[in-house]
């Protein structure tokens, strides 16, 4: 029910938004103007978009797309920093109902089941939550398919993979997630989500992963793509 004491609190904490921290509606977390700013990739129809021509020098997918793309000092990056670290999950809620909504008629459609790439479960107690969840479940609701985020699991801890070489990156990647039920998966069009793609090793070493299991399909869903390998 909405009291006064809901105006004071209103006056006192004023809905900011998360972008440029102007003043915005209760309820709204980016402003018009940030929401227009954010560099969309609109590469959804094409199957041969960049993400995609990455991911195959890695693996075997179906689809791939990304959102936004991702640039060093970014609105996009900030926001990711903000979803990451400051507990903002509702950026992952948004991008993932924009999202949805674009890969409306798409071949996306034909995906089965949302997979989230998942966190090492040390590293998910210390955060409290995975970033890619809400992104995931909203994409799952707009596709009208599930969402499965405890069938993936990665059980080795990886060390930021950027600044690794592509040998290393590979080795260390290896191995890092296994499957709890492989017949939940057999025969299904996997979607795979992430936050942001920068080198797809991570991508690359779940969809390898699943891709061992019967009849399995992969394509991929992410929020941002870096374009070229960051520094
Ligand atoms: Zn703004």
């Amino acid at each position: 029910m909405y009291t006064v004491f809901d105006d004071f609190l209103q006056t006192l904490f004023p809905n900011y938004c998360l972008g440029c921290k102007s003043a915005v509606p209760k309820k709204t977390i980016l402003c018009l103007h940030c929401l227009s700013e954010l560099p969309a990739t609109n590469s959804h129809f094409s199957n041969s978009n960049p993400l995609v021509k990455l991911l195959h020098q890695l693996t075997t997918i179906s689809y791939a797309t990304s959102l936004f793309y991702f640039e060093q000092q970014g609105l996009v990056q900030q926001l990711i920093h903000q979803l990451k670290y400051m507990n903002r999950e509702q950026l992952g809620s948004l991008f993932g109902a924009q999202l949805g909504q674009k890969l409306v008629n798409s071949p996306f459609l034909s995906c089965d089941l949302v997979v989230p790439i998942p966190l090492h479960k040390r590293r998910h107690r210390q955060r409290g939550y995975n970033q890619v969840s809400q992104f995931g479940q909203q994409l799952a609701k707009q596709l009208q398919i599930d969402y499965v985020p405890q069938n993936l699991v990665r059980h080795k801890a990886t060390k930021t993979l950027v600044r690794l070489n592509a040998h290393q990156r590979t080795a260390q990647i290896k191995d890092a997630f296994s499957v709890v039920d492989s017949s939940v998966f057999a025969g299904k069009h996997l979607l795979l989500v992430d936050d942001v793609v920068t080198t797809g090793t991570t991508l690359s070493g779940a969809a390898n992963c699943l891709l061992q299991i019967k009849g399995v399909r992969v394509s991929v869903a992410t929020i941002a793509f870096a374009k070229s390998p960051l520094p």
